[in-house]
């Protein structure tokens, strides 16, 4: 209510939050968790509140906060301050050389792109970024925009997040999703919560976890932080029921250390084969590789098992044996395994010992990745795809009926190099906050100064907007809870959650602003402003949304009579082989074991593994509020969670302030000004909060595969702050 009332007046609160989630009213434009087929009177978690109070606040950024505040003004501000002035309402430019952003009408705005797109050497110059807020239709329309053009330049948020997953799914069970229902879970015997902090970053999970506690399902916690989410959990609306017992929902939580992960499940993976509760039928009829796996797993020592996982033997015999003697086993897990250098690998670790029992396709029990964005997963779905398959581009012709390009294209990492080999000369971003949620802050800014026009379809200031192109564009967008009104009347979006259920969103409340547009409209205009051959009636697609989603059911696989289909009260759910009929759309039709050595996390003695988080009062790189009272800490975000008897053994106490350098390949990286908290983290790992320390985390260094930052595993050295070093120095 708190941040409710404060951004949007109590009538607003009250109108807004009892629509979020709603089956008439628009999806929450926070993570992907899946909404319960029976509704609750209040379907939606603080953080859910935050972000749609965030969006639908009265304060409003025009031509006049433009005029008076300058780009080095507005550079000085936090990330916090940024996001408080309000929504974006007109669509604006900040000329070459200019020091103020200056409104301009949406026809010289498209006129503009349309002239730098058409005046590139190569079609391969421009690049189109997603964020994971992108409804269905914008999404696919907009990469029916970009192969119209002949690029596969469509970078998305998911390459820095849940893109390890795909990979290790992919390639083991043929698809790379979660294989899961919310149902599931009150069918679980044993749920394992790894890399994830579902009290801040899915907090409806928390819901589902206690109801299958209340069924008899174990939640084993492995994370290097005991969060506060799974250690003591109440339901608001018990307190309506006068039901003031808390529930601790992890029975086990496992503290092992960073990077440990793989290490973790090598040992469970023993436990199994020495105890059994294998499933032998699955794995004769249904898998490959079991013998390799065996062979591999009896030659691991214990002793390394220890070493690099930070957890005693005992321990993992204890929670082997629990996963052993379990008839349905759920894995949920998030960035805290996706994000390190061995992101794919370690995944495929958790996809080898639930295959040892044949946890896939049976009632209570298969893979979670929990999405973090709200669309994110319905993103890659309908093709903002930087490498799609030749059978996904072959359905999409088929659709479209143009050719596509066949070329894969840049993901984020590598479209950060393009940029700083200056190969770069438009960058289109619909949605998100680039520079802030990009590993190497320095580098990813040198490399967006040197592209002629980038442009943002935002709802609201960020950092991205102050560190551009030679030329940028502001084009504001209605956001997920406003009504968006077209030549045909009111239309609905669609999106999918993280366990593949497409289903509608339709904004009810009124813009911000009377100049903004939907992003469909903004993709139907920048076609029709860019493209040599159109192809598509995209006016005619933007006056009816159900012409958009005709031409998917043509395109894509999985979406058969989608308008009706989608219509239906908890909308649909898409194919997914492993969950629907136990089958994998591998090249051999079986699920995979898969082998793969133990990372070498080893560490230098005066060197630490530092992991980026998030704090409660973030959604990515927005920054609500500067506290984390899950975790104790107010009021500053410039904050180092390190071990007591670390900073006990360098005499240091709270408060001290620090600098942390980071080592990759010889390179250093120096951010400084850091506090120093005493706080429970295995020894010689520590956590910093992103976006702050993203200046830390390497651009080459990046998971193998996926290409995704490996933003939980930066080798960094501290020093007390006093200490100057060479390398990149923050500015
Ligand atoms: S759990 Fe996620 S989707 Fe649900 S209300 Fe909270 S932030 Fe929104």
């Amino acid at each position: 209510m708190k941040h409710g009332i404060k951004k949007m007046g109590f009538v607003k609160t009250v109108k807004t939050l009892t629509m979020v989630n709603q089956k008439a009213g628009f999806d929450c434009p926070g993570c992907a968790w899946p909404d319960p087929d029976h509704r609750t009177p209040f379907e939606f978690c603080e953080n859910g509140a935050k972000a749609v109070a965030d969006e639908a606040m009265k304060a409003t950024v025009n031509p006049a906060f433009f005029a008076k505040h300058s780009i080095q003004y507005l550079a000085e501000q936090s990330d916090h301050w940024l996001n408080k002035q309000g929504r974006i309402s007109h669509p604006m430019i900040l000329k070459e050389g200019e020091n103020h952003y200056s409104p301009l009408s949406w026809d010289d705005a498209f006129e503009t792109i349309g002239h730098a797109i058409q005046n590139l050497d190569s079609v391969d110059e421009a690049v189109f970024y997603t964020s994971g807020r992108t409804s269905n239709e914008a999404a696919f329309l907009y990469q029916a925009y970009v192969r119209a053009l002949g690029t596969n330049n469509m970078p998305d948020c998911s390459n820095m997040c849940h893109e390890s997953s795909g990979k290790g799914l992919g390639q083991t069970i043929g698809i790379g999703k979660g294989t899961v229902t919310l149902d599931d879970f009150n069918h679980s015997n044993v749920i394992l919560v790894i890399g994830q902090n579902p009290g801040t970053n899915h907090p409806r999970m928390l819901t589902a976890l206690r109801d299958a506690k209340h069924k008899g399902s174990t939640v084993i916690h492995i994370n290097p932080l005991p969060e506060s989410g799974l250690q003591r959990f109440k339901h608001p609306q018990d307190y309506m029921k006068l039901n003031l017992k808390t529930t601790q929902l992890s029975d086990h939580h496992l503290q092992v250390k960073i990077g440990g992960d793989a290490a973790l499940f090598k040992g469970f993976i023993k436990v199994h084969l020495e105890l059994g509760g294998l499933d032998e039928a699955f794995i004769q009829a249904s898998t490959t590789g079991y013998d390799a796996l065996v062979a591999s797993a009896n030659e691991i020592e214990w002793a390394d098992i220890v070493r690099d996982s930070g957890i005693d033997k005992e321990t993992i015999v204890k929670i082997g044996t629990i996963l052993g003697k379990s008839k349905a086993t759920i894995a949920c897990w998030a960035m805290g395994l996706t994000q390190q250098p061995n992101g794919v690998s370690v995944i495929q670790e958790v996809v080898n010992l639930l295959l040892l029992g044949g946890h896939v396709g049976r009632q209570g029990a298969g893979f979670c990745p929990v999405r973090g964005h709200s669309n994110v997963q319905g993103d890659r779905t309908v093709g903002i795809w930087e490498a799609p398959t030749d059978a996904f581009l072959d359905k999409m012709e088929q659709g479209l009926g143009f050719n596509m390009p066949r070329e894969h294209g840049y993901d984020v990492v590598n479209a950060i190099r393009a940029m700083k080999d200056r190969k770069v000369g438009v960058f289109f971003c619909m949605g998100g906050n680039f520079l802030s949620a990009t590993p190497d802050t320095h580098a990813t800014a040198k490399g967006l100064r040197t592209v002629d026009l980038t442009i943002q379809v935002s709802t609201k200031l960020n950092r991205s907007h102050l560190v551009t192109g030679k030329t940028a564009l502001i084009l504001p967008c209605l956001g997920r809870t406003e009504r968006d009104v077209q030549s045909s009347g009111n239309q609905f979006v669609t999106v999918e959650n993280s366990m593949g259920v497409v289903h509608t969103s339709t904004g009810t409340l009124k813009p911000a602003s009377p100049t903004l547009l939907s992003e469909p409209d903004i993709v139907a205009r920048l076609a029709q402003a860019s493209l040599k051959t159109l192809h598509l009636d995209w006016k005619g697609l933007v006056g009816d949304y159900d012409g958009i989603r005709d031409l998917m059911e043509k395109s894509l696989h999985g979406f058969d009579e989608y308008n009706a289909r989608v219509r239906q009260e908890n909308g649909f759910a898409l194919p997914n082989p492993p969950r629907d009929t136990r089958s994998f759309a591998t090249k051999d039709g079986k699920a995979h074991f898969t082998v793969h050595p133990l990372p070498d996390v080893s560490l230098d003695d005066d060197k630490y593994v530092m992991m980026t988080i998030r704090s409660h009062d973030q959604y990515n790189t927005t920054i609500y509020d500067v506290h984390d009272r899950y975790r104790g800490i107010h009021g500053n975000r410039r904050v180092v969670m390190m071990n007591a008897s670390d900073m006990a053994e360098r005499g240091w106490k709270n408060r001290h302030v620090v600098q942390l350098t980071s080592h990759f390949q010889g390179e250093t990286r120096t951010s400084g000004q850091w506090q120093l908290v005493a706080y429970d983290i295995p020894r010689g790992n520590i956590a910093t909060y992103f976006p702050e320390s993203n200046s830390l985390v390497p651009l080459n260094s990046t998971a193998a595969e996926s290409n995704t930052p490996t933003s939980k595993w930066v080798i960094v050295s501290i020093d007390s702050h006093h200490t100057q070093h060479s390398g990149h120095e923050e500015e």
